[in-house]
């Protein structure tokens, strides 16, 4: 029976489970959206010094350094809690590093901090309302931490002499036939005399004499540490006569630390959708529609979060939420955001624009960056700058090294160029092709003719448009 309160229980015995037994792992699916932010993977935070003054070349960061000190100062602000209810705006030409900044924000906040990438237009679907995927987006840059302290009891597998196992363990004394294995503890020289069914999973797991290992008070799981992998599995610890495991004297608290967001409680607890009869899951499935997550699940969860912060047992992480193109987003968007803002389950909200004043999308009415006044009055605005070829060239090999391709330096030069005359998206675009040519003839290292054969067979985006706007004639 899956009551209210065990929802969040049923997470972090789930998640649990999948510490102490590696091979669940699969089980839980990583809800982050990956593939968007692998091209940032050299991004590794802001790389300002303590003073908060940009390196030129720190954290994966390259120049952009007035925009970088600005982000620093946001960091200050989030880490002293003066961030609340405003969010941070960054505004500058494509490709002028405005997902890497919001990147590198997320990594100064902490290593385990979600970051989670959307673009304005994303909201548009015809099944799911644009609130809800603002909310859906909300919820994955919203991380929990839950932490467990488990009460562990160590010690080392140790051969009985025949004198304890005749007397053994001081006052514990029962029959003592099965008894050939003890837990040396580590405090008093204790030992603990243990069920025959764990000694034969002892046996079975190849645990030996002068192993460390593990019982859990509760569940009885034994892990072993030591000359091998560790490795664990369950035993039955029901025959607790067996098992006088002192309080106090040789457990430890051994604390298990969960990151989860909110999203992925959400996704967890979710039902499926349709009748509950395997065909209608299938078809659901099929659809890609396996769950539906309501208000009123996430108002559940909320409470169960909210109840979990105040024991102390979790603790809130607010992540990144990164929009890209907010002028994209309509009046019914902007209402829900200023909403959202202020709600105490807020993350750190880092909109990104290329525009300059335009019409606000679904009325008549013009705004700074399309955005309604009223919000971006809360919001703190930063510009990014174009990059110098030399900066493009630099970033270019900081792309090269992490995607481990071997570029000349001719052949940096000429991506840098390219990247000057198209956008540095396309240029690092460009990298592994070059390098696709230069392995077809036989080299490892790009060289710049690799570059300039890439060039020529691919266009980028205002060359195509150049092209056609040429060939109209022809496609009439
Ligand atoms: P924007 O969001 O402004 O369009 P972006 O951060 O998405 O820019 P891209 O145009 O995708 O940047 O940039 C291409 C590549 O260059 C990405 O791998 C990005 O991480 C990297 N990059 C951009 N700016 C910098 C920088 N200042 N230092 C290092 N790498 C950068």
């Amino acid at each position: 029976v899956c009551t209210r309160q065990t929802i969040l229980l049923d997470i972090v015995h789930r998640n649990i489970f999948i510490l102490t037994a590696g091979a669940l792992i699969e089980e839980v699916e990583s809800t982050t959206k990956t593939a968007r932010i692998a091209v940032h993977t050299h991004i590794k935070g802001l790389g300002l010094t303590p003073e908060g003054v940009a390196l030129p070349i720190a954290s994966g960061l390259v120049g952009q350094e007035k925009a970088r000190e600005a982000c620093g100062v946001v960091v200050d602000l989030i880490k002293s809690k003066k961030m609340a209810g405003r969010a941070l705006l960054l505004a500058g030409a494509p490709g002028t590093g405005k997902t890497a900044l919001a990147l590198g924000i997320s990594q100064e906040l902490g290593g385990k901090v979600p970051f989670c990438p959307m673009v304005g237009s994303e909201v548009y679907s015809s099944e799911v309302k644009k609130t809800e995927v603002l909310m859906e987006n909300f919820r994955r840059a919203i991380g929990l931490r839950i932490k467990e302290n488990k009460e562990v009891y160590e010690g080392e597998v140790t051969e009985l002499t025949p004198e304890e196992t005749e007397n053994p363990l001081g006052g514990y004394g029962r029959t003592v036939s099965h008894v050939l294995v003890g837990l040396k503890t580590t405090k008093g020289g204790k030992q603990l005399r243990l069920d025959p069914s764990i000694y034969e999973g002892l046996q079975k797991e190849g645990v030996t004499v002068g192993d460390v290992i593990y019982i859990e008070a509760n569940s009885g799981a034994v892990k072993r540490v030591g000359r091998s992998d560790a490795y664990s599995t369950e035993f039955d610890l029901e025959a607790e006569e067996y098992v006088p495991i002192p309080k106090g004297d040789v457990h430890k608290k051994k604390e298990i630390v969960q990151d989860v967001t909110l999203h992925d409680l959400d996704a967890s607890n979710a039902k499926p959708q349709g009748g509950g009869d395997v065909m209608s899951m299938m078809a659901a499935m099929g659809k890609n529609k396996k769950t539906e997550i309501t208000e009123k699940l996430r108002t559940e969860i909320n409470k169960v979060v909210n109840r979990y912060i105040d024991q102390g047992v979790a603790e809130l992480v607010p992540g990144v939420l990164f929009v890209d193109e907010v002028h994209m987003l309509d009046i019914e968007c902007f209402t829900f955001l200023n909403r959202a803002l202020e709600s105490s389950l807020s993350p750190i909200v880092v909109f990104a624009t290329n525009r300059g004043v335009c019409n606000i999308r679904g009325t008549d009415v013009l705004a700074p960056h399309g955005v309604p006044v009223d919000l971006l009055d809360r919001m703190l605005i930063v510009r990014t700058m174009p990059y110098s070829v030399e900066e493009m060239v630099q970033i270019m090999s900081i792309r090269a090294a992490v995607e481990g391709i071997t570029v000349s330096e001719g052949g940096l030069t000429a991506l840098g160029s390219i990247g000057a005359r198209t956008s540095l998206r396309y240029a690092v675009q460009m990298l592994t092709p070059s390098s696709i040519i230069a392995k077809t003839t036989g080299r490892d290292e790009v060289a710049e003719e690799d570059v300039g054969e890439i060039d020529e067979l691919f266009f980028d985006s205002k060359a195509s448009a150049r092209l056609l706007k040429d060939a109209e004639g022809y496609l009439k």
